[in-house]
């Protein structure tokens, strides 16, 4: 599988994946994806991974730092990004 480029200085590379998608954000994983969230801060990829979960619509895990209720919110606070088809063409038309 291709790596992304960001992906080589993550901060979250060499630890459990499974504190970064913990089974649920509440109960006692709530702990699990607060201690994810505090090494996101830390990371020098923060901005790009968040990118990445956004446009590829990640429904699960912690990803630049927020959690998929987060991300739904960011999502629904920005309007849509529309593709190079979606604009409008020249001329008026
Ligand atoms: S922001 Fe968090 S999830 Fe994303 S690469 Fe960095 S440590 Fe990993």
């Amino acid at each position: 599988m291709m790596m992304l480029d960001w992906t080589r200085r993550a901060a979250c590379l060499d630890l459990d994946p499974e504190l970064f998608f913990p089974i649920s954000v509440e109960g006692p994983s709530q702990s699990q994806v607060e201690r994810a969230k505090t090494v996101c801060h830390g990371c020098p990829v923060r901005e790009p991974c968040l990118e990445y979960a956004l446009t590829t619509r990640q429904a699960y895990g912690v990803w630049g730092g927020t959690d998929p209720e987060q991300r739904r919110e960011l999502s629904l606070a920005e309007p849509p990004r529309e593709s190079v088809h979606a604009q409008p063409l020249r001329g008026g038309r």
